[in-house]
């Protein structure tokens, strides 16, 4: 009987020691996560406002931990803190390539965007990595544009010359959540940037809010006045689609087009209809 209960003691210790573990293992789960190629990437398409056609998608990365989806928000944020979101990053590239390579290659205008944060910015590693993997393909190197937010580089003299880089490689430019962060327009001169990305936040309050609903207006001037595109995100209405094409902007994404989708139904996204 002793022995009994000591088994079943130690095994409950075993299990609430193991609880607690996995708790606070989220690192670690991530880590195996990205080494065993498990982070999956969605694809949001981008539209033509006007014609609604998908000209390209944003790659998002993807984590089900136990069969609970792990928001980005969440899991990206552990990767910039432990180290891990080069590896993240590297690893989003390769499946993009391997599970849209061949439709990139018979779709040369077509183009997905992925997001890099502020430390593949501090050096040209994963420029490096991104010339190397696509020298292996046919897809052309503006058919890979980067998105990087003003969180990640404003100051830093680093992140330009590496942005300067990708662009000179041939990958256009994205800033993200545009008007987020700080003193947008003193530093956008200075940028290599080719286009502006309007924050959803800003999306959000057309038709409502008559103050705020004006930012993303002025967005758009100020990429006309640069010479720049704008995409605008988390488009969910059609009152907002066409308050934004009337102001002059030409592209989105949004739920009210698509959700992020896994590879093959982008493909079927973007061929529409007719095709299926
Ligand atoms: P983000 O780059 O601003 O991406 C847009 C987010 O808005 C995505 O959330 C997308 O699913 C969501 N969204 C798009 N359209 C709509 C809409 O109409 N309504 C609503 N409510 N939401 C919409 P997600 O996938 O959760 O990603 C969150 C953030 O995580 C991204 O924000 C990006 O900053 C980051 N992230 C995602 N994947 C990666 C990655 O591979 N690398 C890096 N560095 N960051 C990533
Ligand atoms: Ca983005
Ligand atoms: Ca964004
Ligand atoms: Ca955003």
């Amino acid at each position: 009987w002793l022995i009994a209960s000591l088994a079943v003691g130690a095994t409950l210790a075993w299990l609430i020691i193991r609880v607690f573990r996995a708790r606070l293992s989220l690192d670690g789960e991530l880590r195996r996560a990205i080494r065993r190629d498990e982070i999956g990437v969605a694809y949001q398409p981008i539209v033509d406002l006007e014609t609604r056609a998908c000209v390209g998608a944003e790659a998002l990365a993807r984590w089900h931990l136990h069969g609970a989806a792990i928001a980005p928000d969440v899991f990206i944020v552990a990767a910039e803190h432990n180290g891990l979101i080069r590896a993240l990053t590297d690893r989003v590239l390769e499946r993009i390539v391997r599970e849209l390579g061949d439709f990139l290659e018979a779709h040369r205008d077509f183009y997905v965007s992925i997001n890099v944060s502020a430390e593949d910015l501090t050096s040209r590693r994963f420029l490096d990595v991104l010339t190397r993997t696509l020298g292996r393909t046919e897809i052309r190197a503006a058919q890979i544009r980067i998105e990087a937010t003003e969180r990640g580089f404003i100051d830093a003299d680093a992140a330009r010359e590496v942005l300067k880089a990708f662009r000179e490689a041939g990958h256009p430019i994205y800033i993200d959540d545009f008007g987020t962060g700080y003193s947008s327009l003193s530093y956008l001169q200075t940028l290599p940037v080719d286009v502006l990305k309007i924050d959803k936040s800003f999306v959000d309050t057309i038709g409502y809010e008559a103050v705020s609903s004006s930012v993303a207006p002025h967005i758009i001037e100020i990429g006309r006045a640069l010479g720049l595109g704008v995409v605008a995100e988390g488009v969910e209405r059609e009152d907002q689609a066409r308050y934004l094409i009337e102001r002059g902007a030409r592209y989105a994404q949004g739920w009210l087009f698509s959700k992020a989708l896994p590879a093959e139904a982008l493909v079927r996204f973007v061929q529409g209809p007719a095709a299926v």
